[in-house]
Parts: structure tokens; C-alpha cells; sequence
């Protein structure tokens, strides 16, 4: 049975950190969201705290770098709340070393839940897009495409999410579908907050020296990129497509 007449979005990542903060921002838009991520007992407190507030969504379950996977939520998605338009690709992991020490797997993990996954989802969810003529991708890229010590696989992930994205614009314009990539900086959540362990401080201690260096003068939040996102999503934004946009504090390139 088919619960909404309202736009579906599909946010990957979507239990915690810039996930959580743009399924519940998307929600509050007035989108009922698929919540996606990895184990369905963890996407639960973003779906209760969307039903919460009167909104709609949905948790499921799928590993973005498997092709499986990924068909059977995105099919789950538009059964249950209907035909899936706007699709954040947020999924992330990072395996940081440097290039003499990264691995084979450190490479592939991160390309392929970043760049794989990404290419999956879209290729997925594009199908309910163009029979709609209306559709919203965005791409969680970074800052680090740009370059980053020690991030060789996820600068690379996250520079081809650009490519991507551009392709994506120019093949998907004459449907309706925008495409488009959100680049944040610094960003506190538990990705970063296990960085800053790695690098044996604490996120207190990594947030207040990096916003030192942030024109801003302090670190992102979830929802500075969540409301970024709902922009790129929203119905009036149909003549940005192809671009990326920095959310870092300052110019970035
Ligand atoms: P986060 O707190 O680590 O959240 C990432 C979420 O993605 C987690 O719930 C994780 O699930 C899920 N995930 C990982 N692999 C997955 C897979 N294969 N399939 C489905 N879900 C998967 O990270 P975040 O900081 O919010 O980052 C979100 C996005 O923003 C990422 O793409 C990241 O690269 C990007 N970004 C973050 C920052 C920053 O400063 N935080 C800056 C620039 C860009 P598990 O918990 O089960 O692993």
C-alpha cells in the first residue's frame, strides 16, 4: 500500500551525523524520507524522531556498494512511500593513511561505499525520476577533493563524486533532474570524532584548533550541510544543476 502523495527522498547514511541531521531536515520540508543506511535498529531513533514530529519515513536497510542491496531498498522505498525523487548520497567511511601505508582494501572500501555506492543509488532511483520528469540528486562530496594528507582514496572518492555529478546534469537536465554536490569542511560528527581519536586528541581539542583556521571562526554542524541540501532538494531550485557548492566556513579552490 502506497502511504504518501508527498515527495520521497531517499538520504544514504541517514542514522547518524549529516544523514540524520538532512532526513530530519528533508522531513521537515514536508518529504517523506527513506532512512537508509546499514542496520535498520540504527536508522529507528531518525524514523521516530521524524514520525515524532508528524512527518513520514521509513527505515531501510542496504550496504550502497552492493548492487542487490541497493535494488531491493530503493524498490522497498517506492512501494511503501512511493516513487523515490530526491536522493542525497551522504553513505561514508573513511580509511585514512598515507599512500606508502593505504592498502588495497583501504582503497576499494572507500571508493566503493563512496563512488560505487553513489553510482548505484542514482543508477537506481533515476528510473522513478525520469518517469516523473522530476528529480533532485545531491552528492555529499568534501573539501578534501580539493587534496588532503593522508586521504588519497577518499580525496579521489570524493573528486569523482564531482565528476559525477556534472555527468549526471548534463544526461538527466532534459528529465527534470537537477544534480548537484555539497563540498563541507569540517564537520562535527562521529566520523570526525573518530579522526580526531586516531590522531590521539579529542574532537573539543581538533575543533577549537581548526576553527582557528576557519574564516568563520568554528566548525560545521550537521545541519549547516542539511540545510544546504534542502535548497539543492527544494521545488524552486530547477535552474542549479552541475554545481558544487563548499559549505566550509570560506572559500574553498
Ligand atoms: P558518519 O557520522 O560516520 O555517518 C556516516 C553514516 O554512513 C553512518 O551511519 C554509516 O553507518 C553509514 N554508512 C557507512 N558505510 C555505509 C554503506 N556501505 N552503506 C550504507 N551506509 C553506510 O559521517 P558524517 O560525518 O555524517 O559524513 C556523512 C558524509 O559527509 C560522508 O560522505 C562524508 O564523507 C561526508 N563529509 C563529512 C565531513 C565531516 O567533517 N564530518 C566533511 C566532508 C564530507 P555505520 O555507522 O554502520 O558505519
Amino acid at each position: 500500500m502506497l502511504l504518501s502523495a508527498r515527495r520521497v527522498a531517499v538520504v544514504t547514511g541517514a542514522a547518524r551525523g549529516i544523514g540524520a541531521a538532512t532526513a530530519l531536515r528533508l522531513a521537515a520540508d514536508g518529504m517523506a524520507v527513506a532512512v537508509l543506511d546499514l542496520d535498520e535498529a540504527s536508522c529507528k531513533p531518525v524514523v521516530d524522531a521524524i514520525a515524532g514530529a508528524g512527518g513520514q519515513a521509513l527505515a531501510v536497510t542496504a550496504d550502497v556498494s552492493d548492487r542487490a542491496q541497493v535494488e531491493a531498498a530503493v524498490s522497498r522505498t517506492a512501494e511503501v512511500l512511493g516513487p523515490p525523487t530526491v536522493l542525497v548520497n551522504n553513505a561514508g567511511v573513511l580509511r585514512d593513511n598515507l599512500l606508502f601505508k593505504m592498502t588495497e582494501d583501504d582503497w576499494d572500501t572507500v571508493l566503493g561505499v563512496h563512488l560505487r555506492g553513489a553510482f548505484l543509488m542514482t543508477r537506481a532511483v533515476q528510473t522513478y525520476m525520469t518517469q516523473q520528469t522530476w528529480g533532485r540528486i545531491i552528492n555529499v562530496s568534501s573539501t578534501s577533493a580539493l587534496g588532503n594528507r593522508g586521504q588519497a582514496n577518499y580525496s579521489a572518492a570524493k573528486a569523482g563524486l564531482q565528476g559525477f555529478t556534472k555527468t549526471l546534469a548534463i544526461e538527466l537536465g532534459k528529465f527534470g533532474v537537477t544534480a548537484n554536490a555539497v563540498g563541507p569542511g569540517f564537520v562535527v560528527t562521529e566520523m570526525t570524532r573518530r579522526t580526531a581519536e586516531r590522531l590521539g586528541t579529542t574532537i573539543d581539542a581538533l575543533e577549537q584548533h581548526l576553527s582557528q583556521e576557519i574564516p568563520v571562526r568554528r566548525a560545521g554542524r550537521p545541519e549547516d550541510i542539511a540545510h544546504v541540501v534542502s535548497f539543492l532538494a527544494g521545488e524552486d531550485a530547477g535552474y542549479v544543476s552541475g554545481q558544487v557548492i563548499y559549505a566550509a566556513g570560506g572559500p574553498q579552490g
